[in-house]
């Protein structure tokens, strides 16, 4: 007997957690549940955390957590639950199977069969943003070493322990060249330690072009956080329905399985929903709970129920599915099968014990890091970088100059093109001009002069050379 935690959501939440619920007990599944309440009434009544403190302590707890989607409301001052869990929880990988049902499911794309590893703490959705002048906002994107190591190597032991044949990754590493260009390093070192699973790069605009286009050509994909956000969805509607996908989100301690697809508050309360997202969330959950055999009778029941013609709204057919049928009858056709398999479709296997297991991070041994200079990000009303050099050059000292000025990361001077469009927000490089390092402290001294002299500095970011390699970016144009 396992006790996991449930959340009911909002939307069509628990309609299609009753659902999947339901089935679940059908097939014997060996659970004791703790209900929690969690999302939109929370933070309607002033929760901005959608969650009770003591509900954390549950969900630690039971460290297996089954979840409807939640809606976040619209505005400033919510705070989404789905990404404190992930992040407060460390899952740090969220796996997303996405198959094609063919011919039962109406889909372009016959013959699929996508496993989409997200990271799935880091990226931009460290939610650290700023605004910093009028014109503009900021969002930092963090890609750490260790959140690269422990996704990719996830992807790698997922794709070993799963019979998989390839890894793909996609990253922007051509634009950005450290944060997308860690990952990819990070990925080229680990795919060395799999010689028996080809790994290939893709960079991700194309990437997701040929995903979207042909997406028998893959096979497992790891990707930073966003792009994998975007694409798990891409990749779940072209096998039919986003209602289909269900996802892990895995940690060394805990673990959470959902729909990939929100609330759909546009379809709550009609009992249209299709249950069969959440349904494979449950089905990755027990499979992660080790009830192999129940995880297996529920797959191959719902597999029949497709085959069967029985079809939600949002995969039916009309000459294909033999009834259209709401979420609690899809249910109770699933629970009618228990027992069956397909006959066309290929039935599952889920056998023997495949989690996986990552190492702990261990930190490696410092690298020298040395100063080479500093940017200061300014707030200035004026639109021309050659009248704002001469007073940014008055903080000049001997051994910090001013050697460039970009405006939104193109340069602006020296010898800008007055058809560059300059926003309020400009980037003022200090290097030495005698070449070497810079001391410390002069960034102390350029902050006090450039208050002393009406400059309004906004951030500062340190230029730094790690190991002798220069660790920045450049301005476009330099
Ligand atoms: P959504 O995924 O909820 O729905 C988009 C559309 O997809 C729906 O209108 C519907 O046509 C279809 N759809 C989705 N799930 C379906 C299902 N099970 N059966 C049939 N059709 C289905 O996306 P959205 O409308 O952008 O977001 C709604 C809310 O959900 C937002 O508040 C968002 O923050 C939240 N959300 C939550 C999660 C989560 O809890 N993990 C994930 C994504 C979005």
């Amino acid at each position: 007997m396992a006790r996991i935690t449930v959340a009911h959501g909002d939307g069509i939440g628990p309609e299609i957690m009753d659902a999947t619920l339901r089935i679940l007990k059908a097939a014997g599944a060996q659970l004791e549940i703790d209900e929690i309440e969690v999302g939109e009434k929370l933070y309607l009544s002033g929760n901005s955390a959608g969650i009770h403190p003591e509900s954390w302590e549950i969900i630690r707890r039971n460290k297996v957590f089954l979840k409807a989607p939640i809606t976040t409301p619209q505005g400033g001052g919510y705070k989404s639950l789905n990404v404190s869990t992930r992040k407060f929880l460390g899952l740090f990988a969220n796996v997303r199977p996405c198959v094609s049902l063919h011919p039962y499911v109406t889909t372009k794309h016959p013959i699929m069969d996508v496993v989409i590893v997200r990271e799935n703490e880091e990226d931009l959705y460290a939610g650290i943003e700023h605004q910093q002048t009028d014109e503009v906002v900021q969002c930092l994107k963090l890609i750490s070493r260790p959140g690269c190591e422990h996704i990719v190597r996830y992807a790698f032991e997922y794709a070993r322990t799963q019979g998989r044949k390839k890894v793909t990754c996609f990253t922007k590493d051509n634009i950005m060249k450290q944060t997308d260009g860690l990952f990819h390093q990070v990925f080229d070192e680990i795919a060395a330690e799999y010689p028996e699973i080809e790994n290939e790069h893709w960079i991700v605009d194309i990437g997701a072009a040929k995903l979207a286009d042909t997406p028998e050509a893959f096979d497992v994909i790891v990707m930073p956080n966003l792009y994998g956000d975007i694409l798990s969805d891409v990749a779940a509607q072209i096998t039919g329905s986003v209602g289909l996908a269900g996802s892990a989100n895995i940690g060394s301690e805990c673990a959470m399985f959902e729909a990939i697809h929100g609330s759909a508050p546009r379809r709550a309360g009609q009992n249209v929903a299709n249950p069969s997202g959440l349904l494979h969330g449950a089905i990755l959950m027990l499979n992660h709970l080790g009830q192999f055999d129940v995880a297996e009778r529920v797959h191959n029941a719902w597999l029949k129920t497709l085959e069967d013609g029985t079809h939600t709204y949002d995969i039916f057919t009309e000459g294909l599915s033999r009834e259209k049928v709401g979420t609690r009858e899809f249910a109770d056709a699933v629970i009618a099968n228990l027992g069956q398999e397909p006959s066309q479709l290929k039935a599952v296997r889920y056998r023997g014990d495949s989690k996986i297991q990552i190492p702990k991070y261990e930190r490696k041994a410092p690298k020298t890091k040395e100063l080479e200079g500093v940017d200061l990000f300014v707030h200035w009303h004026g639109t021309e970088a050659d009248a704002l050099a001469p007073l940014i050059q008055a903080i000049n000292c001997d051994d910090a100059a001013l050697s460039m000025i970009t405006n939104r990361g193109i340069k602006v001077w020296p010898d800008g093109f007055p058809e560059t469009f300059c926003t309020d927000h400009w980037r003022c490089r200090f290097k030495n001009p005698k070449g070497g390092m810079m001391p410390k402290e002069r960034i102390i001294n350029l902050l006090k002069a450039a208050e002393a002299h009406g400059i309004d500095v906004v951030k500062t970011e340190n230029l730094y050379r790690f190991d002798g390699t220069p660790s920045y970016s450049l301005g476009q144009g330099q």
